[in-house]
């Protein structure tokens, strides 16, 4: 039976990323957790070598716990263009570089794609995915997965959000994820799926 959260438990925020940090913060903050993050205590930040999102999210919970003594929450997530056999999937951060240009990693989309022959004008079907792991110090740990589906245009649109939001349409949507309003994306977003799961999960 899965273990669940109690109000009062601290549970350690596994990203050294502050966006990230704060929003599941505001996440748990109604279930009576105590959030701390991995920066406030000083803990290292694993490489990402694992080759799927639950295996890097898992390198991050399960250090975390350990390193902590108390149950660990991380996320890793990306971006999973078809016609790319899933690029730049594990890869999304990185395609932006050392700068974190996403314009740059939004015109790679678009070139890479132009190079299989692949017009942006036939809106390529892409999705995001977000998996959420929860890891126990004593070693159980829980993967959650979320997804969204939708389409890529090109000229990116809108400023909002983050990493590759101009570029991607969700299913029934008209305005990219950059256009849209940051409430309106969080209720059909990959990460709004896998909190989803956890949250029914874990509490
Ligand atoms: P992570 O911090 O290793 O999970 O990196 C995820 C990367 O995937 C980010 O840097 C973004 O480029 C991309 N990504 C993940 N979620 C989103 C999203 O909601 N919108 C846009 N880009 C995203």
């Amino acid at each position: 039976m899965m273990r669940r959260l109690t109000k009062g438990m601290t549970l350690v925020v596994a990203s050294h990323n502050q966006g990230k940090v704060r929003e599941i913060d505001d996440l748990i903050r109604p279930y009576g957790l105590n959030a701390i993050s991995a920066a406030t205590l000083n803990l290292a930040e694993p490489d990402e070598t694992g080759t799927m999102f639950a295996s890097n999210a898992l390198l991050k919970s399960r250090a975390a716990a350990k390193a902590s003594g108390h149950p660990a929450l991380a996320d890793d997530s990306g971006l999973c263009i078809d016609a790319l056999d899933g690029a730049p999937g594990i890869f999304s951060a990185r395609w932006g570089g050392r700068n974190k240009d996403f314009s740059a990693a939004m015109a790679r989309v678009a070139r890479e794609l132009d190079q299989r022959g692949i017009d942006m004008k036939t809106r390529p079907r892409a999705h995001f995915v977000s998996a959420l792991t929860l890891s126990f110090p004593d070693g159980e740990d829980r993967v959650f997965e979320g997804r969204v589906f939708g389409q890529l245009v090109y000229p990116p649109r809108g400023t909002n959000g983050f990493g590759y939001d101009p570029i991607f349409v969700a299913d029934g949507q008209t305005l990219t994820f950059g256009e849209m309003a940051a409430h309106d994306k969080h209720a059909i977003s990959h990460r709004a799926n896998a909190f989803k799961k956890f949250v029914a999960t874990c509490f």
